[in-house]
């Protein structure tokens, strides 16, 4: 049974553990440096970014997940999360650092007042079914390297989910509509690695 973890310091820890154990995995709440080693990928959940980074600071796990990133662990953000995967934030929240990773630049809380929440229907690469997705003051992607694969935009063409090797990231929740796709998507992430191959391809 692959073993998932998911930072465990705010936001909607329960949703994405619920969700894993509906797709057959282990889940372990992550809020100490140790249990990053029993983990064959982890799980950054959605919630205010500023406060998970001020908390895994606060828990000594800012630099073991930054190491774990580089050292090639799968990892999935969702909306915080992503922001947290960025190396880059357009508007951090005073002293905001990321965990970086993802070679790409995120705006936090990108939709204005009346669109600050929604649900929409999304295309992704790969997927053959649309995802239903819902964006809670959601962030999106305004710059990417050459290796960040934009897998889903908005009609307007702006990007909200990316892949770039090991990592996956969404401005949305999946989690919060049900949709299991991406979480899916995320365990054959860690299956393809514990297999010995770099990378799947959507
Ligand atoms: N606006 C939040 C942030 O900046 C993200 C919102 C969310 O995760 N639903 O971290």
């Amino acid at each position: 049974v692959t073993r998932v973890g998911v930072l465990a310091l705010q936001g909607d820890v329960r949703e994405h553990s619920r969700m894993l154990v509906r797709l057959g995995a282990d889940v372990v709440l992550v809020r100490r440096p140790e249990e990053l080693e029993a983990v064959s990928g982890v799980i950054l959940p959605g919630g205010e970014s500023g406060v998970i980074d001020k908390l895994a600071r606060e828990f000594g796990l800012r630099l073991p997940i930054c190491a774990a990133i580089a050292r090639g662990l799968p990892v999935y953000g969702t909306c915080a999360g992503l922001i947290l995967l960025a190396d880059r934030i357009a508007n951090p929240s005073p002293g905001q650092q990321s965990f970086g990773g993802l070679d790409i630049t995120v705006e936090r809380n990108a939709f204005g007042r009346q669109a600050e929440s929604f649900e929409t229907d999304l295309q992704v690469q790969g997927m053959e079914r649309a995802v239903h997705a819902a964006f809670i003051r959601a962030p999106v992607v305004v710059e990417r390297g050459p290796d960040v694969r934009a897998i889903a935009t908005l009609p307007d063409g702006r990007v909200v989910a990316v892949r770039q090797e090991n990592l996956l990231g969404t401005a949305f929740h999946p989690e919060a509509t049900g949709e299991t796709g991406f979480h899916e998507l995320f365990l054959e992430m860690i299956a393809a690695r514990t297999d010995g191959v770099d990378s799947v391809r959507v």
